[in-house]
């Protein structure tokens, strides 16, 4: 499955303080440190601010780092996202995440007939190959798709508009992860795709936003994570050993890199790096 070399890749959301921008460019410091091969800021997600990432985006390139810029738009917006294109080549960026975008929180989600993949095509309008192309995907199927078949009838309509590769919501089933990809092989998107790994360093909160996202929590792993209450130590170092055999699993099994949803922390991302072998990459 993998033809070249595993890619590393660290995702970061714009801070919305200050202080919380002081802090993250100590964890890209940090991880920078560890060998991460490129990182990726989200755009508009839980509320932040879309300038954030674009600011974010320049400044860490600046410094030498890879990044990718997360990129939605809605059909009305697209000279925002035309104006970010033009900045993000000036600056020598390579790679973009192109979305949809989730629904701003406390709207309702509407279909305005407007998907990834009508923006991937107008990415590759406006800027033909320049750009790396990436795009989501879901072993666990988007909350919003019917059925399983369609999940991978959209996932192939993103690659036909021209992504390049794909970066998966997070999952814990690592048979749910090689499933999808051979379902999606099978229809002709024949794209690497990265698994999306999420520490686990909270119950409730990733219940949260499990339950938000649409991501699968085994039931066992759900009743193994609810047994710790308030051992937080306990839960995390059973968080980061769950974790760590499924990342394992999944670049035995051919997976071509990993995708680490940071949370803007450098410990849980570290302790995965270390567990699974990584530390002399660099
Ligand atoms: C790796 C990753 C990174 C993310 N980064 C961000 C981010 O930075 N900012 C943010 O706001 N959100 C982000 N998200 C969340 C994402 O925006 C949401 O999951 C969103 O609901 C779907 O985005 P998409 O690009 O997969 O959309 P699409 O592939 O367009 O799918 C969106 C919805 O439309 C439906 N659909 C797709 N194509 C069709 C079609 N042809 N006909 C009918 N229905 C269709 C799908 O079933 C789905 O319900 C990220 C998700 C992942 C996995």
């Amino acid at each position: 499955m993998a033809a070249t070399a595993p890619q590393f890749s660290v995702e970061f959301f714009p801070p919305r303080t200050e202080t919380g921008r002081g802090k993250l460019d100590k964890v890209h410091e940090e991880l920078t440190a560890l060998g991460v091969d490129f990182f990726s800021v989200t755009y508009g997600a839980g509320g932040s601010t879309k300038e954030g990432t674009k600011n974010i985006v320049l400044d860490y390139s600046a410094t030498g780092s890879k990044v990718a810029p997360h990129l939605s738009s809605s059909r009305q917006d697209l000279d925002v996202a035309d104006d970010l294109l033009n900045i993000y080549r000036d600056a020598g960026i390579r790679r973009l995440v192109v979305l949809r975008g989730d629904t701003p929180s406390g709207q309702k989600p509407t279909d305005t007939g407007f998907y990834a993949r009508d923006l991937v095509e107008f990415v590759r309008r406006r800027s033909g190959d320049y750009f790396h192309i990436k795009v989501a995907c879901y072993p666990d199927i988007h909350p919003r798709t019917a059925n399983y078949a369609l999940e991978i009838e959209y996932f192939r309509q993103k690659i036909d508009a021209g992504a390049n590769s794909a970066i998966t919501q997070y999952f814990f089933d690592a048979d749910s992860y090689f499933r999808f990809v051979d379902s999606c092989r099978q229809a002709g998107a024949d794209v690497p795709i990265v698994p999306g790994i999420m520490p686990i360093i909270s119950f409730d909160k990733l219940s949260a936003f499990s339950a938000k996202c649409g991501a699968k929590i085994p039931e066992w792993l759900s009743r193994r994570l609810a047994g710790f209450g308030d051992d937080q130590a306990g839960l995390r170092k059973y968080g980061d050993e769950v974790v760590s055999e499924l990342c394992d699993r999944l670049l035995r099994g051919g997976a071509p890199g990993l995708h680490f949803y940071s949370l803007n922390l450098s410990g849980p991302v570290r302790r995965i790096w270390e567990s699974i072998g990584l530390s002399g990459r660099r």
